[in-house]
């Protein structure tokens, strides 16, 4: 018997601060997955690289792609505009390529209820929680990219995020970067196999 599948949307969310960054990074080298990258308003950090990291585009920028329709979602964070591009993620999932997108708990929300009935039959979201508030504090601190005030401003972004985990399918306790990796790995293995994604040719 042959089967075909449509791609499987892979969203990852996590608080930020939550060694996501990593983990995403890592996933990242699977050349079999396409990995959407965002665009944002936000200032590139130190070592970020333009279309690699982000599309890091200006607010008229960002906003007439808004109106133009080209976000499959977008929300604001920290003062700040972040939005996953439809077109490459649609075309890729209906090539039957997986796809991986690195976003918040509001956009993730927002796919949930996405029109796109494909995109709603793809999605396989996981949500990786900090083991707890302190860790995530040391974490942000250890990182020091942001000021006091934006910490705490993240800290109580992450706060409200961590209550949102029940409307993920996946939930992972945050432990070592490997131990992390290796429990998306298995959930992104175990949704290869899911019968409703199969097509029996
Ligand atoms: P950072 O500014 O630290 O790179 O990202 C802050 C937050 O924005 C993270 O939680 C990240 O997942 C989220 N984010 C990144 N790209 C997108 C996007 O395209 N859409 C949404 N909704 N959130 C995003």
């Amino acid at each position: 018997m042959k089967f075909s599948r449509h791609g499987i949307l892979f969203v990852i969310s996590a608080p930020s601060g939550g060694g996501k960054t990593t983990v995403v990074q890592a996933l990242r080298k699977n050349p079999h997955l396409f990995y959407s990258v965002s665009c944002t308003t936000r200032a590139p950090r130190p070592g970020e690289i333009n279309a690699e990291h982000y599309h890091f585009l200006s607010a008229a920028d960002f906003g007439a792609r808004i109106e133009a329709g080209h976000f499959l979602e977008h929300a604001k964070l920290h003062e700040d505009l972040y939005g996953t591009l439809r077109e490459p993620v649609v075309t890729n999932l209906e090539n039957g390529t997986d796809v991986l997108i690195d976003i918040d708990t509001q956009g993730a929300a927002t796919i949930r209820n996405s029109g796109d009935s494909i995109v709603r039959q793809a999605l396989a979201d996981i949500f990786i929680m900090p083991p707890d508030v302190e860790e995530l504090r040391r974490r942000l601190e250890k990182r020091a990219t942001e000021k006091t005030q934006q910490i705490e401003s993240r800290l109580a972004t992450a706060t409200r995020e961590m209550e949102l985990w029940r409307d993920y399918r996946y939930t992972i306790v945050s432990g070592s970067i490997e131990e992390d990796l290796e429990k998306v790995r298995n959930i992104m293995s175990a949704e290869t196999f899911l019968s409703r994604r199969l097509t029996a040719k």
